[in-house]
């Protein structure tokens, strides 16, 4: 798949703003990239506010991480290795997103996968979220802690870090970022509340029969990360 680069350069900016409107990450962190046709891949720049992006800052690179093009000051995010690890893996990935939504950012820093079945939405959309091991922002081991994820699931805690999505698109790969910070929001309101009501396996099931029938894209950690 191709896609429009200056389209998709306005994209990466208006996301950004969303992203960082929500409150999804503070100051110059985050990063996203889109996989633009087989090996250019363009990338939010380092150093700078992601909600007050320009699409002259966006910097383009290839599968291997060399810089086909960056305007002037601007650099590539130091994030890439982990982007570039799930492009490499999944031919079907064409955005990744990272951010510190704070909910989603707590559970990862006290290393709690998210395990419960409580919306439909969450089921849905991607079932448990795990948590990466803890390494170094930036460096090639925080790239490697995603590796035993990277088959099964499209959403992923990093331990005392943040979260990472991807997905076929970038809408695609912002709305689980989304849902998956609803939904941690909703799993600490619910502890707080005195434990969530969970959703019963059968019911668990019939939404998974659901996702198969109207054809949703991407993996699902209760699809491919266990035997159904
Ligand atoms: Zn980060």
């Amino acid at each position: 798949m191709a896609f429009d680069e200056h389209f998709i350069r306005q994209q990466i900016c208006d996301i950004g703003r969303r992203v960082w409107d929500r409150g999804m990450i503070a100051a110059n962190d985050g990063n996203l990239t889109v996989k633009i046709n087989e090996n250019e891949i363009l990338c939010t720049p380092t150093g700078v506010s992601k909600g007050f992006m320009t699409p002259d800052m966006i910097c383009k690179v290839d599968l291997g991480g060399n810089v086909l093009k960056s305007d002037g000051i601007y650099r590539p995010s130091s994030e890439i290795k982990v982007h570039l690890k799930v492009y490499k893996r999944r031919p079907d990935v064409n955005a990744v997103v990272h951010a510190h939504p704070k909910y989603a950012t707590a559970y990862a820093i006290v290393g709690r996968p998210l395990t419960k079945q409580i919306i439909p939405e969450a089921t849905l959309s991607f079932g448990e979220v795990p948590v990466a091991k803890y390494a170094l922002p930036s460096s090639a081991e925080l790239a490697d802690s995603i590796e035993p994820f990277l088959d099964t699931h499209d959403v992923v805690l990093l331990q005392n870090h943040g979260a990472l999505c991807w997905g076929e698109d970038l809408i695609a790969a912002y709305f689980k970022m989304e849902s998956l910070e609803f939904y941690a929001e909703l799993c600490f309101i619910t502890e707080v509340l005195g434990g969530a009501k969970e959703l019963p396996n059968s019911e668990v099931e019939r939404l998974l029969d659901l996702r198969r029938r109207i054809g949703m894209s991407g993996r699902h950690s209760l699809l491919h990360g266990k035997k159904r």
